[in-house]
This record gives C-alpha cells, structure tokens and sequence, in this order.
C-alpha cells in the first residue's frame, strides 16, 4: 500500500518521539548479525528457548533432542536462547539449571548460553532481556512504516472490549474496528504520546480472519488456518518485547533456519508469519513437535507438571537415570523408524542414526515409563563394574551422599560388588535401571546399611515360620547352628553346594525338589528352603544373586557371624 507523503512523515515522527534515541536502523542489524555463510548449504540452525522458570520440563528434552539431530547431522548449530521476557517468572539459578540439565543428557547446545554467564557465539546477546535495544530498533522500523503504532487502553478497557465480544458471540481481541488506539488519527497519537500518556506498542496487522493462509510444517505437513488479524502487542509496558515479537526478531537476526517448538505455539504461528512478513524477513521453517502423554488408567493424557514426577527432567537426573537409556527412549518416539534400525545395527550410537522431521509423529508420543525402564537397565547391563562405581560414585555424591561415604571406604569391595553377575559372565543380571536403586540392591553388603536395616526392620528370616508353619524358628536355629560348623569358604561352587545338601538332607530336608513336591508332609522341607534359611541369614533378603558367590564376597568372618547373630536374635 503506496503510504501518503504526510502520513508517512508523520510515522517517522512519531517513530521518532518513541524511540528518540535509536540510531541504528535494520539495515545495520542485517550488517551485524549476517547470514552465516560459512555454513553449507543445507545446514540446519535450530535453537532451544528456554523461559528460566526453575523447570526443565521433559517435553523440552525431547525437543533438545530434535535440535541436537538436526544440527549435528547437517553441520548446523544449536544454540540456546533464554526467553526471559517475562520477568515476573524468573527464578533465580535456572539457566544454571537448564544448561546443567541438558549436559547431563549429552543434549547441550554448541552456540549461545551454555551455562550461568557463559555465551559462545557472534550472535548475541542470547538473553532476551539483554537485546531490548534490537527490539527497539525492529519496533522503531515498524512504527516508521506504519505498521506499528502506540496503544493507550488500559487492561479494564480491553477487558470490557473482550467481554462485549464474547457476549456477542464475536471473535474476540483487538483488532479492527475493536482496536480503539488502531483507528484515532496519527496527530492523536503524537499528541498523546508527547504529553506523557503510558502506552504499550501493538502491531497494526492488515490480515483478515475470514481469509486462510497455509504454511508448511516440517514434521505435520501443509496446514491451513485463518489469517491474522490481531494487532498484537509487540512491546509491552516494561519495554520487552512479547514472545511473538522477540521470536521474529531473534530467530531473524540469530538466522534460524528451523523453529522446533511444542504444539501449543501453532495457533499463533499466524501472528508470526504475519509479523514476519511486516519485517520483511524470511520466515523459519516451522516444527511443532506433539505433546508428550503419560497413561491414566486406559486413556492417555497430558504430562502434566503438577500431577506427574516425570514431567521434570530433574526427576530423572534426581533418580539416576543414565542418559543413554533416556535418549534411546527419546529416540524410540521420535522416529518410529528407530527401533528397526537399532536392532540392525546394535552397536551404534543414536547420534548415527539418521533422524527425519518427516517420520515424526504428531500424535502425542507416549512417555512410556515401563519401556524407558527397560532401556535403562539394558544401558547399564553393557556396563562393567568399573563403570557402574564410577557413575554410582557420581550420582550419590551429588543426590545421596550417605551412601556415597559408604561405597567410597573400599573402592576396591564396592567394585566387587558391582562386579558380581555382570564381569566375566555369560548372562548379566539385569536388575538395576537407576542408579537410586542400587542401595537397595546391594544393601547387604555393606555392613552399616545391613546394621541399620535390621535395627528398622528386624529379621526377615522369622517370615519363613509364618509361611511354612513345619519350618519352625527352632529348626532355624538348628539349621544355622550346623551350617556354621560345615561352612568351608575355600570350598568350589560344587563343593559348596553338596556341602549345603548333606547338612540339609541330615536336618530333614528333601534334597530332591521333584521328590519333596510329591510328598512335602514326610520332609521339614525343601533344600530351596534350607537355602532360604542360609540367604536370609547372610542378607536379610529373599532375593538376591548367587548366594554362593555373596558369602565368597563377604568373606568367611562375616558370613559366621551374620548366622550366629540371627540364632541368637531371633
Ligand atoms: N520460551 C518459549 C517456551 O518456553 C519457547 C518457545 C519456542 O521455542 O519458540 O515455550
């Protein structure tokens, strides 16, 4: 639309009155931030934007995944940008957090903020609230063209506006005849502005909501929805920017090539590609990825903060988690095609797999904790001992520090422990997918938690009278005194175990499993119980790993004297 020579004049002037001291224009900032042609020709430039609220939700990791693919395999960047312009949210320590958080995954950015005060990159500032006079200078240009002008209805006048829409069933917001401030006379506007009238600036869009537009999502395909019409605001009164004005300026100027954020951006995607072309700069090329459901009950539904522990990725920080598991979880839903590929190709990283926004589903992917689980313990069964001491060392110093202290006395023991049915064996036991649960798996080889465990609890083995009323706490008793006598530690696995049989088939028990489930009522027992009888009085367990290879472990000394004090306790 060809501007009348007055008009125009009179929008420099107000530009002028607004923002007296913007000298650059955005021709400069094109100078300044140019094209990053360095790059090849293909090379993704994604971004995470953050808003440093304190909360790291695990929609944004799976999303720092995508960022982390697309960049890394087009020889792009991705940088971290933290949108902070609604200061009445910010909570201190958060960017800390969020960087932290992504490094524990392996899923940090290379460009941009990459820790507290820590910015890489010629494309900066990448705190928002640090660029407000890049912001200015697009406000400025806008203004100048008319498509941006000073807006001094209070909140209670838009209000009222909102309210007499909604009760005439008319769509509702600011825009055209509406927007009060939209349609007074520029001379109002200059006038208002220059006796010190407060004021918000808003776009002025020249879209209609009875027309459609229709853009393409990377990952969704070709979408069509109503125009535009809204005059959003742009600047608001503490001079930042809103979101929908910082995100052209910023992934314009950082040169974004792909917007990949979550679906609850779409409705407004029209705003953007409407302020984008008032910018005249090129739009992104947009992808909204689907919101993550967890299962309730039969149905599904949304993750939600408040409700769901695994909303937050501290959750699984907090928990041990190993990243590895985490990020083929992610994976899994990300491409459905992953899965086939990885059991084609078992010893690969995910980082060579070859990630497609198109296979993408925009069905909300399922957190499925059950499966996430499970990769989690195959992740940590490729470990070895060395290993797991030296990320349970890691973890519990941060989250669990008594235990820490405790595996910490003897590296040396606590690697053996680690070691037993995952070094050197044909079948690894798979029974940790945590680093949290280890204290629990391996509570009894350490003296103070085993101490302490029979304080809280008492004796588990007194369990054994209640469910098999023959196996009586005398025979208990009986059963461990002998054992002590005949227990052998230089004895092999073999040794051991006819050792075990005779004492037990001398007390009355049926050695002979086949046999003692034909007649139970002529035995005491079985020698399964009398092994029973032995594992609880060493670990105070029902369940753990070789028995045999414990006792060897916790060394002769021990052994005796955790069935000599279960005689006498119990
Ligand atoms: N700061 C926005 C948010 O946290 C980011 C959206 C985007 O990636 O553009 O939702």
């Amino acid at each position: 639309m060809e501007m009348d020579k007055n008009y125009e004049r009179k929008c420099y002037e107000l530009a002028y009155l607004i923002f007296p001291d913007v000298d650059e224009t955005v021709d400069d900032l094109e100078i300044k931030y140019p094209e990053r042609n360095t790059l090849k020709e293909n090379a993704i430039v994604t971004r995470i934007a953050p808003s440093p609220t304190g909360f790291m939700h695990t929609g944004s990791l799976y999303q720092a995944m995508v960022h982390k693919k697309l960049a890394s395999q087009t020889n792009g960047v991705y940088y971290l940008r933290v949108e902070d312009t609604d200061q009445k949210r910010y909570v201190e320590g958060s960017i800390k957090m969020y960087t932290d958080e992504l490094n524990y995954f392996g899923l940090n950015a290379d460009e941009g903020v990459v820790g507290e005060n820590k910015e890489i990159g010629y494309y900066g500032p990448y705190i928002q609230s640090k660029r407000k006079d890049i912001y200015r200078v697009c406000a400025k240009h806008l203004v100048e063209k008319g498509l941006a002008y000073p807006c001094f209805c209070t909140p209670e006048m838009i209000d009222k506006t909102r309210q007499m829409q909604e009760a005439n069933k008319i769509v509702p917001g600011y825009y055209g005849v509406y927007a009060k401030c939209r349609n007074i006379s520029i001379d109002e506007s200059i006038e208002r502005v220059k006796n010190g009238e407060k004021f918000i600036l808003r776009f002025r869009s020249n879209g209609s909501h009875l027309r459609k537009i229709s853009f393409v999502d990377a990952a969704r395909g070709k979408i069509e929805m109503a125009e535009n019409d809204q005059d959003v605001v742009i600047l608001k009164s503490d001079g930042l920017p809103t979101y929908h004005f910082a995100h052209v300026c910023d992934d314009h100027f950082m040169r974004t090539t792909h917007v990949v954020r979550g679906e609850e951006w779409l409705p407004s995607t029209p705003i953007h590609l409407d302020l984008f072309n008032a910018m005249e700069f090129k739009a992104p090329q947009y992808v909204h990825t689907p919101l993550i459901m967890i299962k309730d009950g039969n149905s599904k539904r949304k993750l939600s903060k408040r409700k769901d522990k695994e909303s937050a990725v501290s959750f699984f920080i907090k928990s041990g988690y190993p990243a590895e598991g985490v990020n083929e979880y992610l994976m899994t839903i990300l491409n459905s095609d992953y899965e086939m590929w990885k059991s084609q190709n078992k010893d690969k990283n995910f980082m060579d797999f070859e990630f497609k926004l198109n296979k993408m589903s925009s069905a909300g992917s399922l957190l499925d904790m059950p499966k996430l689980n499970d990769l989690c313990k195959e992740e940590i069964a490729k470990m070895n001992s060395q290993e797991v001491l030296d990320r349970v060392l890691k973890w519990s110093k941060e989250y669990s520090k008594d235990f820490y202290d405790i595996i910490s006395k003897d590296l040396d023991y606590s690697k053996k422990v680690f070691a037993l049915e995952r070094d050197n064996v044909q079948k690894i036991r798979k029974d940790i997918y945590k680093w949290e649960d280890v204290e629990d798996t391996f509570r009894y080889f350490f003296d103070e938690i085993y101490d302490k465990d029979l304080k809280e609890n008492g004796y588990i083995i007194t369990s054994i009278s209640e469910e098999k009323p023959s196996i009586t706490k005398d025979i208990i008793k009986k059963s461990l005194d002998e054992y002590i006598n005949v227990y052998n530690e230089n004895n092999t696995k073999d040794e051991w175990f006819d050792n075990m049989k005779a004492t037990a088939e001398k007390l009355g028990f049926c050695i002979n499993m086949k046999e003692y489930k034909a007649n139970p009522e002529n035995y005491i027992g079985s020698i399964a119980d009398f092994s029973s009888i032995v594992r609880m009085a060493v670990t105070n367990k029902k369940n753990t790993p070789d028995i045999y290879s414990i006792m060897q472990l916790l060394g002769k000394d021990k052994v005796i004297n955790r069935m000599k004090d279960t005689v006498s306790k119990i």
